[in-house]
């Protein structure tokens, strides 16, 4: 159904080639005849939709950042002005004569409704996704059936890129809510035509339930967040349940810590799993789909594979907004190149990628595809979270959590500052709180998480806590938060 395994091994050049057609084409008919943010935008730049030929020529186009969707006073719902909304006097004045002939004449052979039907199917919105938003309120994405088309494309493309045979018996365990990662993975199933039991999570079912579900259905591919799925990896395994049937493992919505696809593949062996894949996956709701790795040896990431029929992505200096060469570390920027529904162009992601894109084939799958390298920070979390005071230094706090995570002896962990003695005006004080394995000696493992940390990020915590494990689950909120609660900032707001 999809042209997937002929895309994926054309020349980068034929690739550049798609991108600079499809380009012309979402510009000129789609994204400026029906978008009003971005007609808004080209009139006041003095843009012509003609002057984009080319992915170089997006340069002159200004960057959409994530405040140009918030609602303000004058604009109370300024996400409306991303969805493409066409009438007929648009259509006329923008589509090429060949293609208003071409319409004209379905009106004639089909009728009305069907034309109005069809144009329906493209554009009317049916669907949507929202932002998690831990700072903002969310900003809702919208879907119309075409684009839960490409929902579906996409979704059929990873589980194609996750090497996926035809034999797949999944578990998705993404909460349910109207989240990219849930419906994303649903998608997938349905397009790949595979069994799929999405059980909505800890939330829903309750861990128990999950792993009742699991040991029912005896899936080979079990999907999920990182945080959630280990713990409930790690109740399975306190309950001596063997998990042999598991062959993939597909991690989303959160980073994937260092370290993490390690101790994960480690717990699953002393489970009976004899040959595991880990892959990660990178999506963001203004993209409306998300991107996988290809399996490789644990420890190794071949980075997430793009579609570049789909979209294109610029890697750029996050001060000065200049292009960065191939490999090269940077902000991301995405631009559509198919949307329908809600659509963004040159928006600034927030997520510094680290070696930036490879444009070189793939040398675990060989798929041609442009590759984002799997390092990636969301530097708005960086930022929220900095700890400017802190005896000086400028700590980024995933730093803390990469540490933690690869620390063997370390179960749960959340990271929390909070002010001296709760006083606004006082230092930013670090705390660990832990959940460890019981055969490691805490003051042991104390002493030697202080030397780490203070050698890796030149800080040390003013307090590390160790709880028992099901008080440290509760800390993190496991069973009914969204996302695990690994970073909580306590400092009062002045
Ligand atoms: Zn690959």
């Amino acid at each position: 159904m999809d042209n997937w395994n002929r895309l994926s091994a054309l020349p980068f050049k034929e690739l550049r080639e798609i991108q600079n057609q499809k380009l012309r084409h979402f510009i000129s008919r789609q994204l400026y005849p029906f978008s009003p943010y971005y007609r808004r935008l080209f009139d006041r730049h003095n843009i012509k939709p003609g002057y984009i030929k080319t992915v170089e020529d997006l340069r002159i186009i200004p960057f959409t950042k994530k405040e140009d969707f918030f609602s303000s006073p004058e604009n109370p719902q300024a996400f409306r002005d991303f969805i493409l909304q066409p009438d007929e006097k648009l259509i006329k004045k923008y589509w090429p004569k060949p293609k208003l002939i071409s319409l004209a004449l379905t009106k004639i052979i089909r009728g009305k409704d069907y034309l109005k039907k069809s144009l329906e199917r493209q554009y009317k919105p049916i669907f949507l996704t929202a932002t998690t938003g831990t700072t903002q309120s969310p900003v809702s994405f919208l879907y119309s059936d075409y684009d839960l088309r490409n929902l579906s494309r996409s979704g059929y493309r990873l589980l194609e890129v996750f090497g996926g045979k035809g034999d797949i018996r999944a578990v998705n365990i993404f909460p349910y809510a109207p989240h990219l990662a849930f419906w994303q993975t649903f998608y997938a199933a349905v397009c790949h035509n595979d069994f799929m039991l999405s059980t909505g999570g800890g939330k829903v079912m309750g861990t128990q339930g999950n792993i009742e579900a699991i040991c029912k259905v005896k899936p080979n591919f079990l999907i999920g967040v990182p945080g959630y799925l280990y713990h409930l990896v790690r109740a399975a395994k306190e309950q001596g349940k063997d998990f042999s049937f598991l062959e993939k493992i597909v991690l989303g919505a959160s980073a994937v810590p260092a370290g993490f696809k390690e101790k994960l593949a480690e717990i699953l062996s002393g489970m009976g799993v004899r040959k595991l894949s880990v892959m990660g996956t990178y999506g963001f709701t203004e993209a409306k789909c998300a991107w996988g790795e290809c399996p490789t040896e644990i420890g190794i990431s071949s980075g997430y594979h793009t579609y570049p029929d789909m979209e294109i992505f610029e890697v750029i200096d996050p001060e000065s907004g200049a292009a960065r060469k191939e490999g090269e570390d940077g902000e991301l920027v995405y631009t559509a190149l198919d949307a329908r529904g809600s659509a963004v162009v040159r928006y600034r992601t927030g997520d510094l990628v680290k070696g930036g894109i490879s444009y070189q084939p793939c040398p675990y799958c060989q798929r041609t595809v442009p590759r984002i390298n799997s390092q990636i920070y969301r530097a708005s979390n960086i930022k929220d979270l900095k700890l400017s005071k802190l005896k000086g230094t400028l700590v980024n706090l995933s730093d803390f959590g990469e540490l933690l995570e690869a620390e063997k002896g370390v179960e749960e962990w959340q990271i929390e500052v909070r002010k001296k003695d709760n006083d606004p005006y006082e230092i930013d004080e670090l705390v660990i709180y832990l959940s460890l394995n019981p055969a490691v000696e805490p003051q042991a493992l104390k002493a030697s998480l202080r030397e780490k940390m203070l050698s890796a990020t030149e800080v040390s915590p003013n307090e590390i806590i160790v709880l028992d494990h099901k008080e440290m689950l509760e800390q993190v909120e496991m069973e009914i938060a969204h996302k695990v609660k690994r970073f909580v900032d306590k400092r009062p707001k002045i």
